[in-house]
């Protein structure tokens, strides 16, 4: 089954191929060939349609794509849906720099991932959100993972999601939850 990905971030495409195989064999994920949409949504779930239904009318294929980020909850929700370019420079350090630094002396350190996965096909639209729960840490750890990760400390555990595996990180992710929510539906189209 040929489904496409409203990104073109390759290490996405790859994460979302690992965690879709599973459950849906022979599945085969490629990178959509269009110019990124303007994500002008105000909520992930707005914007991951936008990169679906971008992908679905550029290729004619079933399309997939996420919108994610982080939401600190003494922040009032933000980075939130700016998640990606939170500092100026738009580089994961400087982000998580200034997460830290709008939460420097805040004693409410609760924060969530959240990823909204959507599937656009010529039968319809699925879109579905999850969250993983957890707390900010006061300094950054781990070398795995990307964005936030060094300084996130998953509910139950007392390390970073950066000190995970990857394979432990698809298991309890927002990502990995969302996706495999939305594996039915992309199933029934095989
Ligand atoms: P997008 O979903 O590709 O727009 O990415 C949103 C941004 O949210 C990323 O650039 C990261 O900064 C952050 N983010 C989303 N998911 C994760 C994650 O699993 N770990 C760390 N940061 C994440």
């Amino acid at each position: 089954m040929r489904i496409v990905v409203g990104t073109k971030n390759a290490h996405k495409v790859l994460e979302l191929q690992r965690i879709l195989e599973d459950l849906i064999p022979g599945i085969t994920l490629e990178p959509s060939p269009e110019d990124s949409p303007v994500e002008d949504g105000d909520t992930f779930s707005a914007n991951a349609l936008i990169k679906a239904r971008s992908a679905f009318a550029a290729t004619g294929h079933p399309a997939i794509a996420d919108d994610s980020g982080l939401e600190v909850r003494a922040l009032e929700g933000r980075p939130g849906i700016f998640s990606a370019r939170y500092a100026e420079t738009g580089l994961d350090a400087d982000n998580t720099a200034k997460v830290l630094a709008e939460m420097a002396g805040v004693e409410d350190r609760a924060a969530a991932f959240v990823c909204a996965a959507a599937l656009v096909h010529d039968g319809g639209e699925v879109v579905i959100e999850k969250r993983w729960e957890g707390s900010l840490a006061h300094h950054p750890a781990g070398s795995g993972g990307f964005g936030y990760d060094p300084v996130f400390i998953p509910e139950g555990h007392s390390v970073t999601s950066a000190e995970l595996t990857a394979e432990q990180k698809d298991e309890l992710s927002h990502r990995g939850q969302a996706f495999r929510a939305l594996a039915p539906a992309i199933g029934a189209l095989g």
